[in-house]
């Protein structure tokens, strides 16, 4: 067998030897071998929950695929509350016809990528639909959070410098060329951020708020955690960090870099005096070495205005992202 049929979602013998090859196999653990209804784990003071669902085509691209990718979205989404990632759980749902192989491949990216981010799946689900051989995976994370953390949205104060860990655009450039079947060596950058954040909690750098560039953008980000503090941001156009080849390709498609979602950036606000500390740590880290300092919160201003300091000097207002982005980059 080869293909997903109606029968590997039926409870039975298919959807038992479907579990036992692919799933049970890649993601061996303690907790998950048990195969109760639910896992028992160890707790915490304070945690923190996330969920996420992922739905991207094609199912693998240059530098990741769907496996890799729904384990970093989730486990960067509790690192952006400060949260050390600690459990997750799936839920596949299979259309007929997916290939076999195919989820294979995925669910050992995905036991490989939760290896190197520190967590373990501790419960998943598995149904089968009618349909043309898609795959989407939904996951479900829980990290703890150390007692004296607190980062969030409405934390940034005026003085407060705006770094972001590297490049924009990089993983939505590389699914908009897979789709329009555009050749190019670009990658996305999907990864697990565990290592930057725990460093910069661990070097007590007084960080305000995290958040990872997803979709939407920088732009989006920036705007949303602007109105969340009710201060005005400031960015530079001329720091802003773009490989060439995604600032080529955006100029050929007229896309612009500042809307591009990436799956393994992040944006830290931060006291000013640990600026440059957290600069270094981000520099140092794995995923991080392209992080610079983009600009700056300033005044309370009410309604959290965005503002770009243009190349030549003029100021334009940034909104988030209007209408429809690229669909299915995540
Ligand atoms: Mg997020």
């Amino acid at each position: 067998m080869t293909k997903i049929t109606m029968a590997h979602g039926s409870g039975g013998r298919a959807t038992g030897e479907l579990i036992e090859e692919i799933f049970a196999q890649a993601f061996d653990n303690e907790t998950l071998s048990q195969m109760e209804d639910a896992a028992v784990v160890q707790g915490a003071g304070k945690i923190a929950v996330t969920t996420d669902s992922f739905v991207v085509t094609p199912l693998e691209f240059p530098g990741g695929d769907i496996g890799r990718l729904c384990i970093c979205g989730t486990v960067n989404d509790l690192l952006m509350r400060g949260a050390i990632p600690k459990y997750l759980t799936c839920g596949f749902i299979l259309e007929e016809g997916a290939e076999i192989d195919v989820l294979r491949r995925i669910a050992s990216s995905m036991a490989e990528t939760a290896a190197e981010a520190g967590v373990e799946i501790i419960a998943g689900d598995t149904k089968v639909i009618e349909g043309n051989g898609g795959i989407y995976i939904n996951t479900t994370g829980v990290g703890f959070v150390p007692e004296d953390v607190d980062i969030r949205a409405d934390l940034a104060k005026p003085g407060d410098v705006i770094l972001v860990s590297g490049n924009l655009g990089d993983h939505h450039a590389t699914i908009l060329s897979q789709r329009m079947e555009i050749t190019n060596s670009m990658e996305s950058d999907n990864a697990p951020l565990v290592e930057m954040v725990t460093r910069l909690l661990a070097e007590k750098i007084k960080v305000h708020v995290l958040r990872d560039v997803t979709r939407g953008g920088l732009a989006t980000v920036l705007k949303e955690l602007a109105v969340s503090s009710g201060h005005l941001f400031e960015i530079r156009e001329e720091s802003l960090p773009v490989s060439a080849q995604v600032r080529d390709f955006c100029g050929l498609l007229g896309l612009d870099p500042l809307y591009m979602g990436n799956e393994g950036k992040l944006v830290a606000i931060v006291a000013p005096e640990d600026a440059d500390r957290a600069l270094e740590i981000m520099r140092s880290s794995k995923y991080g070495q392209a992080a610079v300092r983009i600009g700056e919160v300033c005044e309370a201003d009410g309604d959290g205005r965005l503002v770009l300091k243009t190349r030549i000097g003029g100021r334009r207002i940034l909104e988030e992202l209007q209408g429809e982005g690229l669909p299915r980059i995540c």
